[in-house]
């Protein structure tokens, strides 16, 4: 039928396209309406939008735990999971130095700050960002099954890798307990496919919702910081990770890109890489012929460390503080705001709006006026959905990269245009 020609692309696209026309016609129709607000922004489209990214984080843990588990058990070499640990951390410590350093240096130059933006009675209360001790300390649970509970992605990919490790390591009963876990991997699997089955109508329901709420009006002042936010992001988008793609890894970025608009769509709509974590993973191993072992250790520690999105978000918006607020900042200082940016995303999930909270740190880093903040959170909410798509972006390249180095990878899969297209 047509509607199955179309894809979930496309009916995502048109419920997207739908929701904010509907939210745009119901605000201009009935501005300031009680009703409207009670019963339709806070009521049916609330309950649709939270329902379905519920649905998607309700996946997550089990997701995560089963899919780290049989990917662990399947390695036959376990030296070989130290040295993908390294080479992912490394990659993703590298993409986030080029998205800095890239939204430090055009920010400079396109100097979207002037000083006629400051003004007094900018509150702005920062929430703590966790320290890297405590970073560090927080990754070894001692209730995993509390981790789970709180969600908590370090601690639980800890014990799903311990856990696997060891079933790999008694034999024959080991095998049997392997083969339970794949089988559950594909019940999963399955559960992923049918809630990203709602996606059209959550969607549908959150662009409504945005539509309705967004205040456009706190826009004006901060325009320019906007647009190089808006740009470098784009830019990092489509032309680091593709180069990146094809230059270590030879492969053809443009069915990268047409292959990862779900996974973005996804990630812009919820604004987070966490509740996106099950459509990334689907994508990843059944699209871009990644391997199980390589997607599910990767994929959910890059929805956790790896925020390229929100580090180049925090760079433009360093600079632009100093420059609204007339402080000059030196070499040495850019250079704690790289180190600082990269440390605070390790510590915190990705979860809508943290950007904010690990640039709160950035700025207490490097002694700017935290209030700053108060200036760009009113365009905070736009961005922080098109940085989640860039993050869940950087996750999957990373993960692509590392597979194709790793030979966990099947580049006849990733070539196929048709590949995994029946499950979605
Ligand atoms: N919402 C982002 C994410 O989930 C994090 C952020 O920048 O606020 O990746």
């Amino acid at each position: 039928t047509q509607a199955r020609k179309l894809g979930l692309t496309g009916k995502i696209l048109i419920g997207m396209g739908a929701g904010i026309l509907f939210g745009l016609l119901l605000r201009n129709l009935f501005p300031e309406s009680t009703f409207i607000e009670n019963y339709v922004t806070e009521g049916f489209l609330n309950v649709i939008g939270t329902i379905f990214v519920s649905g998607l984080k309700m996946i997550v843990v089990p997701l995560v735990f089963i899919s780290l588990v049989c990917g662990t058990c399947s390695l036959s070499d376990p030296s070989k999971l130290g040295r993908l640990g390294g080479k992912t951390i490394v990659f993703y410590l590298f993409t986030t130095a080029i998205a800095l350093s890239l939204a430090i240096s055009i920010a400079i130059l396109v100097h979207p700050g002037n000083a006629s933006l400051v003004s007094d009675g900018l509150v702005f209360n920062a929430k703590e960002a966790p320290s890297l001790s405590q970073v560090l300390i927080n990754i070894v649970p001692t209730n995993p099954l509390q981790a789970m509970s709180e969600g908590n992605m370090l601690q639980i990919i800890l014990f799903a890798v311990i856990f696997g490790f060891a079933i790999s390591h008694i034999g024959e009963r080991g095998k049997r307990v392997a083969a339970l876990f794949n089988d559950l991997n594909e019940v999963i699997m399955r559960v992923v496919t049918l809630i990203m089955q709602l996606a059209p109508y959550g969607v549908f329901a959150l662009m409504a919702k945005l539509a309705l709420t967004l205040g456009l009006e706190t826009f004006g002042s901060v325009v320019k910081y906007f647009f190089v936010v808006l740009g470098v992001l784009l830019l990092h988008a489509f032309v680091v990770y593709p180069s990146l793609l094809k230059i270590i890894a030879g492969l053809n970025p443009f069915t990268f890109i047409r292959k990862m608009r779900d996974v973005q769509l996804f990630a812009f709509s919820t604004a987070s890489s966490n509740a996106t974590l099950p459509v990334t993973i689907e994508t990843a191993e059944h699209r871009l012929g990644v391997d199980n072992k390589v997607a599910s250790f990767t994929l959910p520690l890059g929805a956790t460390i790896n925020m390229d999105g929100t580090a180049i978000m925090q760079g433009v918006a360093t600079v632009f503080i100093a420059q609204v607020y007339g402080i000059d900042l030196t070499i040495t200082d850019y250079a704690m705001v790289v180190i600082t940016a990269t440390l605070a995303s390790i510590g915190t999930a990705g979860v809508p709006g943290v950007g904010l909270i690990m640039l709160a740190m950035v700025l207490n880093q490097v002694g700017l006026p935290v209030e700053g903040i108060a200036l760009i959170i009113g365009v905070d909410r736009l961005l922080d959905m098109v940085r989640t798509a860039v993050n869940v972006t950087g996750d999957t390249v990373a993960t692509v990269v590392i597979a194709k180095s790793e030979k966990e990878f099947n580049e006849v899969t990733f070539n196929d245009t048709q590949a995994g297209k029946a499950a979605s």
